[in-house]
């Protein structure tokens, strides 16, 4: 049974010390790749962070994201008292409704009509006490996660593949290859610091060689030597085209397949009757016969090769076949377990691989153990002394919340995620929330999309202020340290679910502190965990099932398996060839590609959706931080000049997308890196950024049928031009959402910025006041004809917002200078200059900023590109633009090439 150690030290202990200043190693909340952070404390404050220097995930670097975590501790909208129905109250009264209300529920309907959904932002150990509660404890498997839409594809291809839920290699491995393919992976934007050290290994070593797989012509091909702009989708066709080549070319080594796989037959068969040739597989992607067949020779004749996949791949109705058509190809050369050498699964996730570990997905038990096999069900019962423990497998995200919305699920907890903006056919999500009987959201934020459905909102503490445990893509277990004091009453998810379940009468919830958990994840993972040399199952942490709280607290990252073969950790697996199926060997898995589920009709174009450069999942953290909106500020749609051309689109206009009466509006970014008919449309924006910019509300519910992934790489969509009449900005101090068809907010430094526009026309000066009621003394101007009009407006002399108009599509000229006038007391005699938007003087205008660690913009960049820096560097040394986190590198190389090709 579960040994529960309560002997360590209280959780908060660490938390006291944050006094002076003082350093603290720790780990970035964001992505998947994992960065170490060191962060400075003084007086419980975040004054600076960066990259830790012996951290294999980054060796010192830092995105703009992970660079700027300390800018987004302190949010004015952190929620910070439990809340229900609106009202705050006590913990004790909202535990106490909240458990009594699931009980009720439970009593009445079985332990299915309650579910969970929780998220890759939760640490290990949060996942963990939440998973043992649901599955063991109230009975059901009614939990899922929003990895589902991150990487359950690549979950199942690794499982079908290896027998086990394993990335390979490591992320020494994309330095030391020699051909690195990247499908489906922006990873200049999506994992930044992975792809800084892919473009060092590159400048370092040239004969390395970049091919990038990607409908659109991404930021990462900025170091391609190749770039297929295939079609979107095919992903399978190419690669089953692949393992057709290297077998009729004699690349495949017979070997390795006879010894260490099975299946090997029929999986060829499968991909030869599909493309059988370079020509089969160049007509199923749409590409150019030659890049393909440069591509597959560069596999076939390289020992050493890394294909690199994420949510391109996984993302997708087939997204489990696609992971194994690749799979499939580094089996069939023995190109697997050595360094340099892998399929590498990229998650999106800070700790998606965390919540695979503890078994946070509604198809998987604790510790890799699963629902197929009884006695993993038994043993995983016993282990916890669970009184009621699920038998089969619960709904997977997307059925969870049908099920919700047709009455069978009656109470839902969802934790530290935003599916009201994040899941497909979101609006679908918020009216089956709002038809929900309880609706129980632990957040850190006070008013995001989803928490507005709550009838019960938990104030958790975020980063910074919560302890415990992440794993990033390569199986790097690291410690994201609580050294700050939580906000107001906040609480860690695991405290607020070891309560709950205690006010539901559950035992072996008494955890004191995150090491008790860790500890017993430990030795979960270690529990009949033994068959022959190989361990039976891959994850296998048993050597620290005994850490001391000293070595907890000290932790340093370190790979899993971490047993007493391995008790350093482990960077490859399979180096010896064998696998963790009952054979020990490998599976091949026969695929047959498929297309995406609907194509586009007449008047439609294809969406795909994906990540910006400096924002992370719905912004409800990193929208807060003025600079990092400064590069991309409003939500827009990349659409090929053809398209453009067609549809009678102008730069920078509003466009409108469609689709089963969700609406998306943004603006007309024209890009030849698109392909034509394909359109791109960032997935961050949620309600409080913009008005109608939820992309995901347009994305059809089409799953994977294995895994239960969602399609959100390709939807048909309807696309119009916004009928924009009337069009300005408002630079403001009060956070509200403008009386508008469509508007988009930035937060700068004093207030916020508005965008705003309107499909009839409207006496400006009338529109504004009854925006604006609270405002005293206004200052305005206008034409004649009603064309233009500018106002400001103040209290007690002190700048309130700034309004500038005008009649037509085109937005007049906005000025940085005006953001930083907000709430300044201005006199009567220059509150013209307001209305000019400047102070007379000849400041010149930066344009829009491109380097958001320095805050550099297009024109001073363009003006030095102009006077002779020709490079990167150059520009570095002058502007410093690009030199510290470098996430701004690719876009200074495509400014540069553009100043070369239009001489201008
Ligand atoms: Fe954080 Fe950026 Fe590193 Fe991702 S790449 S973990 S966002 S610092």
């Amino acid at each position: 049974m579960s040994s529960l150690i309560t002997t360590a030290v209280p959780e908060g202990t660490l938390q006291q010390q944050a006094t002076s200043i003082n350093k603290e190693h720790t780990t970035c909340c964001y992505c998947g790749v994992g960065c170490g952070v060191t962060a400075t404390i003084q007086n419980n404050q975040v004054i600076a962070v960066q990259g830790r220097e012996d951290h294999p995930a980054n060796f010192g670097r830092l995105c703009v994201k992970g660079s700027s975590l300390h800018q987004t501790q302190h949010s004015p909208e952190r929620l910070l008292r439990p809340r229900v129905h609106n009202q705050e109250v006590s913990w004790e009264q909202a535990l106490s409704y909240s458990a009594r209300s699931f009980q009720d529920i439970i009593s009445k309907y079985g332990p299915d009509s309650v579910a969970f959904y929780l998220s890759g932002q939760l640490l290990t150990e949060d996942y963990y006490v939440a998973n043992k509660l649901i599955k063991g404890f109230i009975g059901t498997a009614n939990v899922d996660t929003n990895s589902r839409l991150c990487m359950a594809s690549a979950v199942v291809s690794h499982k079908r593949a290896f027998g086990s839920d394993v990335v390979p290699g490591c992320y020494e491995d994309l330095e030391k290859t020699d051909v690195l393919i990247l499908v489906g992976s922006n990873a200049a934007y999506a994992h930044p610091v992975t792809f800084q050290r892919i473009a060092k290994a590159k400048q370092e070593r040239p004969h390395l060689k970049i091919v990038v797989l990607d409908p659109r012509r991404t930021a990462t091909c900025d170091i391609a030597d190749i770039h297929i702009p295939l079609a979107p989708g095919s992903d399978a066709y190419f690669f089953n085209g692949l393992l057709s080549y290297l077998a009729q070319h004699n690349y495949c080594d017979a070997h390795y397949i006879a010894e260490h796989t099975q299946g090997f037959e029929a999986a060829l068969s499968a991909a030869q009757k599909q493309v059988n040739n370079i020509h089969a597989a160049a007509a199923a992607c749409d590409a150019s016969v030659d890049l393909i067949a440069e591509v597959y020779r560069l596999f076939a004749q390289n020992k050493k090769v890394v294909t690199l996949f994420s949510q391109g791949i996984n993302q997708s109705s087939s997204g489990v076949d696609k992971g194994n058509a690749i799979i499939n190809c580094h089996l069939a050369t023995g190109k697997i377990g050595k360094e340099g050498a892998c399929p590498f699964s990229i998650t999106g996730q800070p700790n998606a691989m965390g919540g695979r570990e503890v078994g946070g997905l509604a198809n998987q038990l604790a510790a890799h153990m699963g629902f197929d096999d009884q006695a993993d069900i038994d043993r995983v019962a016993q282990f916890w002394q669970a009184p009621n423990m699920a038998q089969t497998e619960g709904l997977k995200a997307v059925d969870m919340f049908k099920a919700i919305d047709e009455g069978k699920i009656k109470a839902i907890w969802i934790m530290a995620t935003n599916p009201v903006v994040s899941m497909p056919d979101a609006d679908f999500v918020k009216q089956a929330l709002q038809k929900c009987e309880l609706v129980m959201v632990s957040e850190v934020i006070a008013d995001t999309d989803t928490a507005k459905a709550a009838h019960v909102l938990l104030p958790a503490t975020g980063w910074g202020e919560k302890n415990g445990t992440v794993t990033n893509s390569e199986r790097c277990i690291s410690l994201q340290k609580g050294f700050l004091p939580p906000a107001g009453e906040a609480k860690h998810d695991w405290q607020i679910i070891s309560l709950f379940a205690q006010k539901m009468g559950f035992k072996g919830f008494d955890y004191l502190h995150t090491i008790d958990i860790f500890k017993e994840h430990a030795a979960l993972s270690a529990l009949n965990n033994t068959r022959k040399q190989t361990p039976a199952r891959a994850f296998d942490i048993s050597a620290m099932a005994d850490i001391t709280l000293k070595q907890y607290s000290n932790l340093l990252p370190i790979q899993w398996p971490v047993n007493q073969a391995n008790p350093n950790g482990t960077q490859r697996l399979f180096s010896t060839g064998s696998f963790f199926t009952p054979s020990g060997k490998a599976n091949f898995i026969a695929i047959t590609a498929r297309l995406p589920v609907l194509q586009a009709q007449r008047n439609e174009v294809i969406m795909n959706t994906g990540r910006i450069r400096d924002q992370w999942h719905t912004m409800s953290r990193t929208g807060t931080a003025p600079h990092l909106l400064a590069h991309t500020q409003e939500p827009y749609v990349d659409i090929h000049p053809q398209d453009a051309r067609q549809l009678n689109l102008l730069e920078g206009q509003l466009v409108e997308l469609g689709n089963r009466g969700a609406r998306y509006i943004g603006r007309v970014k024209i890009n030849a890196a698109q392909r034509a008919g394909e359109i791109f449309a960032p997935m961050h924006w949620n309600a409080k950024y913009a008005s109608s910019a939820r992309a995901d509300a347009l994305v059809n519910p089409f799953v994977d049928p294995i895994c239960g992934q969602p399609e959100f790489k390709h939807t048909p969509v309807s696309i119009v031009r916004h009928n924009t009449q009337w069009t300005g900005f408002l630079v403001t101090t009060k956070n509200h959402e403008p009386q508008c068809d469509y508007w988009a907010k930035i937060t700068v430094q004093k207030g916020y910025v508005f965008r705003v526009a309107g499909v009839q026309s409207i006496a400006f000066d009338h529109w504004l006041k009854q925006q604006y009621p609270e405002v005293e003394q206004w200052q305005e101007l206008q034409d004649s004809q009603g064309e233009y009009y500018r106002a400001a407006g103040f209290v007690a002399s002190a700048l309130v917002v700034v309004f500038n108009a005008n009649q037509g599509h085109i937005g007049p000229t906005e000025s940085r200078w005006l953001n930083d006038q907000l709430g300044e007391s201005i006199e009567d005699g220059v509150r013209y200059s307001i209305l000019a938007g400047n102070t007379g003087c000849d400041d010149e205008d930066q344009g829009a900023v491109v380097c958001a660690c320095y805050q550099v913009g297009t024109n001073t960049i363009n003006r030095k590109i102009r006077s002779g820096c020709q490079s990167a560097e150059a520009l570095g040394q002058v502007l410093k633009c690009g030199t510290n986190c470098g996430s701004c590198i690719p876009e200074l190389n495509a400014m540069i090439q553009a100043c070369r090709s239009t001489g201008v």
